[in-house]
């Protein structure tokens, strides 16, 4: 069967990444522990105060949404990656400290939930639907397989075991018949049982999946609980994604992150079981979202009321919610979609969603994030409308939900277990980021400088496939090839070397026009990369009032930050400013010649507030 290399085997050694990852470890993960505990002014997570106020060691009320207990799982499991790859004593301190606080918390027959371990314990699974327990427990599962596979310490696997154990005996056959409103904890279940090698976990998980949408009251139960989101009292079961059995949802509805990973875990099981009905469903569901609702910046979930999918080709650029866990979610999808189908084009998306949407979740400073991340911001009508309240124009520096910036941690710290894939024969080259890896008895290296690479393979003779990343040409010696497939080497064993370049192409992208909010609109891709305007470009002009032309004769500029893509200046026309008048002849419009200065999408709101803007109208 193909499997990944391993985080725990691959250490990625790259010009762009490398810094990204010490910004990772010498800035996100200290920061966000000072958070997690309230030691930054001004700043109240509550998340780790909570835990000792269930372990008797606070007289503090407890503190925040219901689901605050996660960011710490994923604080960890962000570490637990960093640890796969680098020595880091201090966060190891750290982690080995919350993991000792979190075992002391948890109760005797292994329950963990602070929301209702601090005062309403006779309460618990009567609100599968809001009270997000499976979801927290979920969040714990992975992190501690994450911890156990970096580390080989066993003392938070042994935390997650028994809640694991917890969950399986009180829902399954003959038992409570529900699932989560937030799905998380099958596709964590899966990650256990591939830890543990214990078979009632992976059953666990996929009678969570197989029972979901079979009868209102897989999710409802009794209806005696009460309500933690009023606002969710009218969201119908397509929203909790429990309106049909799983095999027969044919698009992606309701909350996006829920229904990534959900996705997630159908994908796993499908994996695992050979589970061709699964699969189907799987494929179904991916082309709806990629095909019909994803944003050109791999940004999914349109509308902020219920962060959620809405219908096809409702893609309007200035009010869409695109959560950074929207993306996150998708990655991990898309990585589980590749292992099923092994198509090239699924990196691409990978791709799309990673260089765009959550690498724009944080700044570059690694103490600012985006929840929201929108296409278009002008910050006089974000100030003014309501109908922005979910956009900010400036990353803030944490959120009362701050579910993104530790996913958005443990997705980028987690790349390297997304980077080659093997089998008996064959080794995918999946996603270039130079790095060092091994698996069993191959070993290899990829050096990445520009648009130079270099892979050394040592090992047994292997089929070598290098997947060829969208709007890109991938060059080896006079060969060229195209997007959307890979190139395949010959590896006859002992120490073989290729040399190849990867040329991103610069693009005019259009939308369908089915998506009638990008009518007429055009925007610039370079190889993965979506590119925007922001007004310190641009001269100060109105954003609006560009026209970007069909024709690429654009050249590349020095970017604005250091080991960054290059920002991009095209040849445009501007509409000259005669309209006096809110209304007037159109024949009347004159134009004149302009440049447009773009910088990668990813990059955007970290120059001060500002106008930024992704589609254009057609010149
Ligand atoms: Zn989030």
């Amino acid at each position: 069967m193909t499997h990944f290399v391993s985080a725990r085997d691959v250490c990625i050694q790259d010009p762009g990444w490398t810094r990204r990852l010490d910004l990772l470890q010498y800035v996100v993960l200290p920061y966000q522990w000072r958070i997690l505990n309230d030691l930054i002014p001004g700043i109240k997570s509550g998340c780790i105060e909570n835990f000792r106020v269930v372990a008797g060691q606070s007289s503090a009320k407890r503190f925040g949404v219901v689901f605050l207990d996660s960011d710490v799982y994923k604080w960890i499991e962000a570490v637990a990656y960093l640890l796969a790859q680098r020595e880091d004593e201090q966060l190891e301190v750290w982690a080995d400290e919350a993991i000792s606080l979190i075992g002391k918390a948890q109760s005797p027959d292994g329950y963990l939930q602070t929301y209702y371990q601090a005062g309403a314990l006779d309460q618990r699974w009567t609100n599968l639907r809001e009270g997000h327990e499976l979801y927290c427990m979920g969040h714990l599962i992975e992190a501690s397989v994450a911890y156990h596979m970096a580390t080989g310490k066993v003392q938070l696997l042994g935390i997650a075991e028994r809640c694991a154990d917890c969950i399986d005996r009180t829902f399954g056959p003959g038992k409570k018949n529900g699932c989560p409103g937030h799905p998380e904890v099958e596709l964590a279940l899966v990650r256990l049982y591939e830890a543990t090698g214990i078979q009632r976990y992976l059953d666990l998980a996929s009678w969570f999946i197989d029972v979901r949408g079979t009868s209102k009251a897989a999710l409802d139960n009794d209806g005696s609980f009460a309500p933690i989101f009023p606002e969710m009292a009218s969201f119908g079961p397509e929203y909790f994604l429990n309106h049909k059995p799983v095999r027969e949802q044919t698009r992606a509805t309701g909350h996006a992150v829920r229904a990534m990973y959900l996705y997630c875990a159908m994908a796993d099981l499908a994996r695992l079981g050979h589970d061709a009905s699964l699969k189907h469903a799987c494929q179904v569901l991916y082309e709806d979202v990629v095909e019909r609702q994803m944003h050109v910046t791999g940004g999914i979930g349109t509308a902020a009321f219920g962060e959620r999918f809405t219908t096809d080709y409702d893609l309007a650029p200035d009010t869409v919610y695109a959560e950074s866990c929207a993306s996150v979610g998708l990655m991990f999808l898309a990585k589980r979609m590749w292992n099923m189908t092994m198509d090239a084009r699924v990196y691409d998306v990978w791709e799309r969603a990673l260089y765009n949407t959550v690498l724009s979740g944080m700044g570059l400073d690694g103490m600012h994030f985006f929840y929201v991340n929108p296409l278009e911001v002008t910050p006089a009508f974000v100030h003014a409308n309501p109908g922005y309240s979910h956009v900010e124009t400036q990353r803030p520096k944490w959120f009362g939900v701050a579910c993104c910036p530790p996913n958005i941690a443990r997705c980028l710290l987690s790349l390297n277990g997304a980077l080659y894939a093997r089998d008996e024969g064959n080794l995918w080259v999946l996603s270039h980021i130079g790095s060092v890896f091994h698996d069993g008895d191959l070993r290899g290296k990829l050096v990445h400088e520009g648009e130079r690479y270099r892979l050394t393979v040592v090992g047994p003779a292997a089929d070598i496939h290098l997947r060829i990343p969208e709007k890109s040409e991938l060059v080896i010696g006079y060969d060229t090839y195209k997007e959307g497939s890979y190139v395949d080497l010959l590896h006859k064993g002992g120490t073989s070397t290729f040399s190849y370049v990867i040329k991103p192409e610069v693009c005019i992208i259009r939308a369908n026009y089915r998506a009638s909010a990008l009518a007429g609109k055009r925007c610039a891709m370079r190889g993965h990369t979506v590119y925007c305007a922001e007004s310190v470009d641009n001269g100060g002009i109105p954003l609006s009032s560009l026209r970007l032309s069909e024709k690429c004769m654009c050249s590349e500029e020095r970017p604005p930050f250091p080991d960054e893509d290059p920002a991009l200046s095209f040849p445009c026309s501007r509409v000259v400013d005669n309209l006096r008048e809110l209304y007037g002849d159109a024949e009347k419009e004159q134009t004149e010649p302009a440049l447009i200065r773009l910088v990668p999408y990813r990059l955007w709101g970290n120059r001060g507030e500002q106008e930024m803007r992704v589609w254009f109208d057609r010149g």
